[in-house]
């Protein structure tokens, strides 16, 4: 505890003065792991990073990743990660293996679809207030097959089970708007799918940007940079924009 800021001790007396004894502990737990050092790079210097990762992989050169033992003890008392990456749990999306970084680089919020509820709500809040990180990237992909999910229920009222229609019903919204901005013209599935990838990127930036006091000031104040991105399943390239 003697390592906790004054805004780090009041926010964790607040949270026992609620009772939350269990959430109280798990931030106690990461602030200790967090011991302030925090990156250097601004939003678009960390931004410039990844695009230059992702050329690599492009090209089917890798950028060597940092990882390893003195890497790994380097950073075993505080993470100083350069980025939030908000991405699809899919398997060929790995987001490290796409931007070339390695050990500590990355702070990753992954599920089905690329939403943010209040849980990754949280953990990106704490990103950016904790651990300083300066860019947030929400980046969806190509044929991704949460979206796919959203597009069935709109277009033919398919059912999920379990919590997969839970899951699938953030992305429903983009869906709706991504069919109304291509109109009355003709478009197929793909077109669709690929129009609603990029509207579900759109909306989580826009909720990112605006929704919450914790990431709106450093917005305002330029010190965090919020982008949306698209993975291109076929040639490996990641487009950013929004
Ligand atoms: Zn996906």
């Amino acid at each position: 505890m003697s390592e906790l800021s004054t805004s780090k001790r009041q926010f964790f007396k607040t949270l026992c003065a609620c009772g939350t004894a269990v959430a109280a502990a798990a931030y106690s737990e990461m602030a200790y792991s967090a011991p302030g050092k925090k990156t250097t790079l601004t939003g678009q210097q960390a931004l410039d990073l990844l695009k230059e990762g992702n050329a690599q992989f492009t090209a089917d050169k890798p950028h060597p990743v940092i990882q390893g033992k003195e890497r790994r003890l380097e950073i075993a008392r505080g993470q100083t990660p350069i980025a939030v990456l908000v991405s699809c749990s899919d398997s060929r999306v790995p987001p490290e293996l796409l931007f070339g970084r390695g050990l500590g680089e990355l702070f990753i919020v992954r599920n089905a679809g690329n939403t943010v509820d209040t849980v990754a709500q949280g953990s990106i809040e704490y990103a950016v207030a904790e651990l300083g990180v300066p860019l947030i990237v929400v980046m969806g992909h190509e044929r991704c097959g949460a979206v796919d999910a959203a597009v069935s229920v709109v277009e033919k009222q398919t059912g999920f089970p379990g919590s997969i229609g839970q899951m699938v019903e953030p992305i429903i919204p983009a869906v709706l708007s991504a069919r109304a901005r291509l109109g009355n013209k003709k478009f197929t599935h793909d077109e669709l799918l690929d129009a609603s990838v990029r509207a579900n990127v759109e909306r989580v930036v826009n909720k990112l940007r605006g929704s919450q006091a914790m990431l709106l000031e450093p917005v305002r104040t330029k010190r965090l940079l919020v982008v949306g991105a698209r993975y291109d399943l076929d040639d490996g390239r990641v487009e950013f924009f929004a």
